[in-house]
């Protein structure tokens, strides 16, 4: 069993779906990959996010409920998504996001990186940190946003816990994070890998109220594990350990189980494979609503009841 090398993805709750799909699309570049309902909920739409293919380590995934209130941050929950963006980069992102009308503001040392500090259209905090780390990603050429510049996946993500110590041990013990350095109360983590999605920063907020979820917050974190057998020593060295952990969950794209760990933050172990080619060749991904075969029966009802997206960016 190999250490976890990454996140996988990272899934939260939005409200208009249209707007959701703009910004994402046509402001940060990120490729729409699929277009699906949520399993639990086929009356709303679940949007996947990434690169050209939906890499793992890239793909950012939406629940948007049109009428949603949005949520209030706290502890308990992860509280902003960083993306990476190649070094050099800061001064083309702080003129788009002029140029498209978004407030920022600018951090310049996050370890030594700087970083642009924004939220997306429901208050979700997302952060483009400038890295010199080597990452692989599949650029999307079709897409508004020049290679050099491009996001290039995730770069961190940061939880907000009343303590760090439980959850750390599980990062460390459980996942193979090790600890990389802290400034002031937030804490890194990294992952045994040296590509995409790297790291875990923990960030101390003790007697924070507990995060209101809603539209902008994000719902669990998802971490990369290659294989359905790789996810099984995962699932009985996390249940050997005390973690109430779920049975495997066939999400169309990757399998998962999910474990919410001691700060309260839902986790979730997913595997690499079959990926978002599995159903729609890549040339198409995302242009056409997609449903597990259990929901057929039901799309003409699915497609009445869900708004149209229009994409400023088909591909295909
Ligand atoms: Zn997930």
């Amino acid at each position: 069993m190999k250490p976890i090398q990454g996140l996988h993805h990272i899934t939260a709750a939005a409200s208009d779906p249209q707007r959701n799909l703009d910004f994402y699309e046509t402001i940060l570049g990120q490729r729409l990959v699929k277009t699906t309902v949520n399993f639990d909920d086929p009356g709303t739409y679940h949007l996947y996010y990434g690169d050209l293919v939906g890499t793992p380590g890239t793909i950012m995934t939406f629940f948007p409920w049109p009428n949603m209130r949005r949520g209030r941050r706290g502890i308990g929950e992860a509280a902003a998504v960083g993306y990476a963006i190649p070094d050099g980069s800061i001064v083309f992102w702080q003129d788009r996001l002029i140029q498209m009308d978004v407030e920022f503001s600018t951090e310049d040392n996050r370890f030594g990186d700087a970083a642009i500090l924004l939220q997306d259209p429901d208050g979700m905090p997302i952060e483009l940190i400038e890295s010199s780390d080597p990452t692989t990603i599949d650029h999307w050429g079709q897409g508004p946003i020049p290679a050099q510049h491009a996001l290039r996946g995730f770069h961190s993500v940061t939880l907000w816990l009343d303590t760090l110590d439980k959850t750390a041990d599980l990062l460390k013990d459980g996942l193979g994070y090790t600890f990389v350095n802290h400034d002031g109360e937030r804490h890194r983590y990294k992952a045994a890998s040296n590509d995409r999605a790297l790291y875990v920063d923990l960030l101390k907020k003790p007697g924070m109220n507990r995060g209101a979820f809603g539209a902008g917050s994000i719902h669990h974190i998802a971490f990369r594990t290659v294989d359905d057998e790789e996810q099984q020593e995962y699932l009985d060295l996390l249940r050997s350990a005390g973690q109430q952990v779920t049975p495997v969950k066939d999400r169309q794209y990757f399998h998962s189980i999910y474990f919410r760990e001691p700060g309260g933050v839902l986790f979730e172990v997913a595997t690499d494979a079959p990926g978002f080619a599995y159903d729609e060749p890549v040339e198409h991904l995302g242009s056409s609503l997609k449903l597990p075969s259990w929901l057929e029966g039901k799309r003409q009802q699915i497609e009445d009841v869900l708004p149209p997206l229009h994409r400023n960016h088909v591909t295909g």
